[in-house]
């Protein structure tokens, strides 16, 4: 296979080692170029779909429903409403006529035969387009029905998909922002933020957490409902995971509420060790602090055994990365570089400029960094730097694969836990399984 011939307009997303701390990013797509991101609504569905007993109305034609639960496995421990997916199913002639009826119509079946407190309207790229007032009708619905409705405005064409997180963050804020406390009023606890529940994943975290005597608060919006998110306003600090979709709302939380925020990780034993330690000292709890040194030594030396016995299977490997934020990419090269891999190809879909300089002084000199990649570009690169390996998300996959290169979802598909000390367990056994599986010598 032939080096791809990179767009002209693309060229400055692109860099090598610690030039790919100057890459743009944070930017639309480029006009032409194939990108593997999602549109503006993905983006809001995304972080909104795993609240639980929230009603999701996608207000458009009915393909952009097509967007369920099924390619976002978040787990519930209550309602399983957000696992059907609702939409007006928009047609000819409610684009010449307008769909707001409709979707009155659709609220209106909704709240009388199910009985949520919370109902999202999605506007997609029609609805931008034929201008329906999307606003008029929650906030006419939310008199007639006394419950929530909350308009998310993402039309697909409105921007990329970072535009999504910010409209879905924006909605949040107008659910938990009538719950606010007087700014001053310091709450107890923390508020997981970008954690999506994958495979139970903020309830491993949850019990760190309870393990050094921290209350959750609210998680948003992994396992979250109605009634959790609302209490949201009361936590002491927000811990920021995913921090692509997530950093907005928390600077929002910040400057409207007075709770700050860090951003953690949970990815690898070291990142998931500082972060429990980072946590407690911001809260300013030192007998937390103490237990988090004993509690990360205890799971760390319980860890090891198993880390020697992948070691030898994975040491010399290289790997490539391609997911949706920079700080989850940040801790896969860091848990990479600690296995002995060395991580060649990484890009993010909606990394910022301060992920890409921490990503530039993680990588080797001659590692290829790059901003919201066309498959071509991602295929060409991890064949000229022989990767064995690709972390991604549905996307990607089938191109690891026509490549003949093993492949880890690392995103909302797959089935089992990837973070805390188990996940990584978990990690260390699925990348030394697919890597060193004996079907590659069959190609
Ligand atoms: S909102 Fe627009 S871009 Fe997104 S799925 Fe629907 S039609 Fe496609």
């Amino acid at each position: 296979m032939e080096a791809v011939e990179i767009l002209e307009e693309r060229k400055v997303s692109i860099g090598r080692g610690k030039e790919g701390a100057g890459i743009r990013c944070d930017k639309n797509s480029v006009s032409g170029s194939v990108s593997q991101r999602a549109c503006v609504y993905c983006g809001a569905r995304v972080v909104l779909n795993p609240i639980t007993d929230a009603f999701h109305i996608v207000h458009g034609p009915i393909g952009c429903a097509s967007y369920t639960w099924d390619i976002r496995g978040s787990l519930s421990s209550g309602s399983e409403l957000y696992r059907q997916s609702f939409s007006t199913d928009l047609r000819e002639e409610d684009i010449v006529f307008g769909g707001t009826e409709k979707l009155t119509r659709a609220i209106d079946e909704a709240a009388e035969q199910y009985h949520p407190r919370l109902i999202f309207i999605y506007a997609t790229c029609i609805v931008g387009v034929i201008g329906d007032d999307v606003e008029a009708v929650c906030r006419a619905a939310e008199k007639r029905h006394a419950i929530r409705v909350i308009p998310v405005k993402s039309p697909g064409f409105s921007g990329n998909k970072s535009f999504g997180y910010r409209m879905a963050c924006n909605a949040i804020m107008e659910l938990i922002r009538p719950h606010a406390l007087p700014v001053g009023n310091a709450g107890r606890g923390v508020n997981i933020l970008g954690d999506f529940n994958l495979a139970g994943e903020i309830w491993i975290i949850a019990n760190y957490l309870k393990a050094l005597g921290i209350p959750v608060v609210s998680t948003v919006t992994g396992d979250a409902s109605y009634e959790t998110l609302i209490r949201a306003p009361g936590a002491k600090l927000n811990l920021v995971q995913c921090a692509g979709s997530m950093t907005y709302l928390a600077r929002r939380m910040e400057e409207e509420m007075g709770i700050p925020y860090i951003k953690v990780s949970f990815f690898g034993i070291g990142d998931t060790s500082s972060s429990l330690l980072r946590i407690a000292e911001a809260l300013g709890d030192e007998p937390a602090r103490e237990k988090a040194e004993a509690f990360c030594r205890k799971q760390e030396a319980a860890l090891q055994p198993l880390v020697e016995r992948y070691l030898p299977h994975l040491r010399g490997k290289k790997a490539a990365v391609y997911v949706g934020g920079g700080f989850k990419a940040i801790s896969l090269i860091r848990q990479f570089t600690s296995l002995g891999m060395e991580t060649v190809v990484v890009g993010t879909q909606t990394g910022q400029k301060e992920d890409y300089e921490i990503i530039g002084s993680l990588v080797g000199d001659d590692a290829v960094v790059l901003d919201d990649a066309t498959p071509a570009e991602l295929a060409s690169f991890m064949r000229e730097k022989g990767a064995d390996i690709l972390v991604g998300g549905v996307k990607e996959r089938p191109l690891a694969y026509k490549l003949g290169i093993a492949f880890c979802d690392h995103n909302h598909e797959r089935k089992h836990a990837l973070a805390g000390y188990e996940g990584t367990a978990h990690f260390m056994r699925e990348i030394h399984l697919s890597m060193n599986s004996p079907v590659w010598q069959f190609l």
